[in-house]
């Protein structure tokens, strides 16, 4: 069973990301406005243990995005996945697809001064590239990698991860480097078939149509790699896809001269 969740929605600015003049691609109007991108969190709920996927917070100031005026966020993860009758120490695997803030945010809260874990009983896997991106943040303890993932590694909970690993039955962590270095995506094998959660590989429907559109952050050729490594492996497995920023389940279709993102109901 799965339960996706949004921590909060923001406005993104894609000619930005993508680094394109919106006046050259009258085809995609959603360049010329900014765009609506939410913040999804996923929970796989297992016999053999309970996996989250990701830890979004809202954040009134959103790095890299815009905030929409008057927003009211919806309940903090943790409150969403107690009314769904899973409890925050009910989680014994999490997996942050990447060292950006927008998907470690939420991994702790403060008690009497200090950052505790939210999923105190979740092991916590990181790729270890991402832990090596962000040592320079962890040397100040204020910051927000300090008080999330730091706080979580002092806990005993982090688990640094190389490769491809098998962390439930029927659940692996893939390496799918380009977003972060150690930016990882899951492959959830369900009764009907296969989920993916992948991360930031796509963080909008438009890279699906348009793939040399990468955000500018990326490192382009590690990013290309992973997705098509990505699609070799989905698009015949007829695979379910969670992206983090793209509200919904999808499919990736061929369409004869390329592909694009169909939203699954
Ligand atoms: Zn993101």
């Amino acid at each position: 069973m799965h339960t996706l969740l949004n921590a909060s929605e923001m406005l993104a600015n894609l000619a930005d990301w993508y680094q394109v003049d919106p006046a050259d691609e009258p085809d995609y109007p959603e360049l010329a406005t900014l765009q609506p991108v939410v913040c999804q969190a996923l929970c796989i709920s297992r016999p053999e243990g309970i996996l989250l996927i990701d830890a979004p917070a809202h954040d009134d100031n959103p790095g890299g995005a815009t905030p929409i005026p008057g927003y009211a966020p919806p309940p903090p993860l943790e409150e969403q996945l107690q009314a769904a009758g899973i409890p925050p120490e009910s989680i014994s695997h999490l997996v942050i697809t990447h060292a950006h803030w927008d998907h470690f945010n939420g991994l702790t809260r403060q008690v009497d001064g200090e950052d505790q874990p939210i999923y105190p009983n979740a092991v916590h896997y990181l790729g270890r590239g991402d832990w090596e991106m962000i040592q320079p943040a962890l040397a100040d303890p204020q910051s927000l990698q300090s008080r999330t993932l730091g706080a979580v590694e002092r806990a005993g909970l982090l688990q640094l991860v190389d490769g491809e690993m098998e962390i439930l039955p029927g659940i692996r962590i893939l390496p799918a480097p380009g977003e972060s270095p150690g930016h990882q995506i899951v492959r959830i094998e369900e009764a009907d078939g296969v989920l993916y959660h992948v991360g930031d590989l796509y963080h909008h429907r438009l890279e699906v149509a348009r793939p040399e559109w990468a955000c500018h952050w990326a490192e382009a050729t590690a990013h290309n790699a992973s997705r098509a490594a990505f699609l070799a492996a989905a698009l015949p497995e007829n695979a379910s896809i969670l992206a983090s920023h793209i509200a919904g389940f999808g499919r990736i279709r061929s369409t004869g001269d390329g592909m694009k993102w169909e939203a699954v109901s």
